[in-house]
């Protein structure tokens, strides 16, 4: 073997090194990445609408030992604790060893993905079909969401107050909705236009009857019939959907992606995968030095507005309620705190490659996506972490073996896009985001890589277990 090059041995001192995580994980933390990932198929199964996360995380920090916060209660270290925000957000919680007087650790993703809401009067009948109308929620490219099956989640709230919960198309046995599109033959003009209005937002109409109750003298018998099954299954008349949030999201399953199994394609990677990281961390922690908070925010992919979103109170309240238990104030507590906004950023994609930059874009496989700043036009719209936040974070990542990268979303001027970030960082608070490169993000099967899922969770456990 001949001596490394002065230039070799100095390239491999000053350059910086870009790996895959193949190259550092060893064979049994692979196979540990791989039964995490079975877990987190498993989990995006159960949560596809916000209301679902939010019952999945209370049933499983409950099997846990996590118990209801009291904010008049008393706590010691390693105690478990959960907020559940109105059924759409929640805030996990675990007990440190120093209490809050340092700050606490928090780390954020939201449980909320594009898809496709209910109007508030959306049934209708025409020509002998029956359809829903819908408004479309968060950025989606409107043409990916025809002619793919889809299933109704979310809850109605009946005129005694009752509120129902609805999942139908997820069962092998439950029927599934779909809207349509135009047949090639006659698309001659919808294929002149624009992607953007090729499908537009008042034809994204699902269907869901076309069988008429049985009756000649009245008319409308198709929508009489769909309606006259709601009543018998959920007791709901056409008023109720006036109280409700029903939502249409694609029906298919998380599935392993490739010949080597090695990515996942589902539907809400965004912001799941992110979210199942971060409640596996706190629930591994045991008890860490300082108090931890795992949030799970609802609204943001319609900008964290509202009292479920990330620009609501509640996490300031509830940091006041721990700050408080100690004879603290609120504020004192959130500025000394530090948060991992757990969201995803764009990967690398070869068959798109002009909308990023190489040298500042996430590549699949090169482990979870330290983003410092987001936003759009000259970093508008962004909290853009410090260089002394990035930097404890950084010493935290290397010192617990997790492969990370950093990433932009996007070429600058290309787009751009936002994530909780700032809105815990408008608290006072230490924040950057970290997550999982994502392909195909917000379409109706994105796709992550299993390694990068593991290094995102290896970076929340590292984050709340460590007591610099
Ligand atoms: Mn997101
Ligand atoms: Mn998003």
């Amino acid at each position: 073997m001949s001596e490394k090059s002065q230039a070799a041995l100095l390239k491999e001192k000053l350059f910086l090194k870009k790996e895959h995580c193949s190259k550092i994980m060893t064979d049994e933390e692979i196979k540990a990445c791989d039964l995490f990932c079975e877990g987190y198929k498993d989990f995006l199964g159960k949560s596809k609408h916000e209301r679902d996360a939010v019952e999945t995380a209370v049933a499983e920090a409950e099997k846990r030992g996590f118990v209801p916060f009291d904010k008049n209660g008393s706590y010691k270290p390693g105690d478990k604790v959960y907020l559940n925000n109105r059924g759409k957000a929640i805030i996990l919680c675990v007990f440190g060893t120093q209490g809050v007087s340092k700050g606490v650790k928090i780390a954020a993703a939201h449980v909320d993905s594009p898809r496709l809401d209910l109007k508030p009067n959306p049934l209708y009948e025409s020509d002998e079909i029956a359809l829903f109308k819908t408004h479309y929620y968060g950025g989606i490219k409107k043409y990916q969401w025809t002619a793919i099956p889809l299933a109704l989640h979310g809850a109605v709230v009946l005129g005694d107050g009752t509120r129902i919960r609805v999942c139908i198309g997820e069962d092998k046995d439950d029927p599934q909705f779909v809207i349509t599109d135009l047949l090639p033959h006659l698309a001659a003009d919808q294929v002149k236009e624009p992607l953007a209005s090729g499908i537009k937002g008042e034809e994204l109409n699902v269907l869901v009857g076309s069988r008429p109750f049985r009756d000649d003298s009245e008319s409308e018998l198709v929508k009489l019939n769909v309606l006259n099954i709601l009543f018998e299954k959920y007791g709901i008349t056409e008023k109720d959907f006036q109280s409700a949030e029903l939502s249409l999201v694609p029906a298919y399953e998380a599935r392993d992606v490739g010949f080597d199994r090695s990515m996942i394609g589902a539907y809400g990677h965004d912001d799941k995968v992110c979210a199942y990281p971060e409640m596996q961390a706190i629930f591994d922690v045991g008890t860490p030095a300082y108090t931890s908070l795992c949030i799970f925010a609802d609204k943001e992919e319609v900008g964290s507005d509202g009292n479920t979103g990330m620009n609501s109170a509640f996490l300031s309240y509830f940091v006041s309620d721990l700050a408080r238990l100690e004879g603290l104030e609120g504020r004192d507590v959130l500025s000394l705190s530090e948060c991992l906004s757990a969201d995803v950023n764009v990967a690398f994609d070869p068959t798109f490659p002009q909308v990023t930059e190489k040298n500042n874009v996430a590549f699949l496989n090169h482990g979870a996506v330290i983003t410092k700043y987001t936003g759009a036009r000259g970093k508008s719209g962004t909290s853009d972490a410090s260089a002394e936040f990035v930097g404890k974070v950084r010493r935290i990542l290397e010192k617990n073996n997790v492969v990370w990268q950093t990433g932009e979303l996007g070429k600058v001027d290309q787009g751009g896009g936002g994530t909780v970030a700032m809105y815990i960082a408008n608290l006072n608070v230490d924040v950057v985001d970290l997550g999982v490169p994502v392909l195909s993000m917000h379409a109706p099967f994105e796709v992550v890589s299993k390694f990068d899922v593991y290094m995102t969770y290896k970076a929340c456990l590292a984050f709340f277990g460590d007591d610099e």
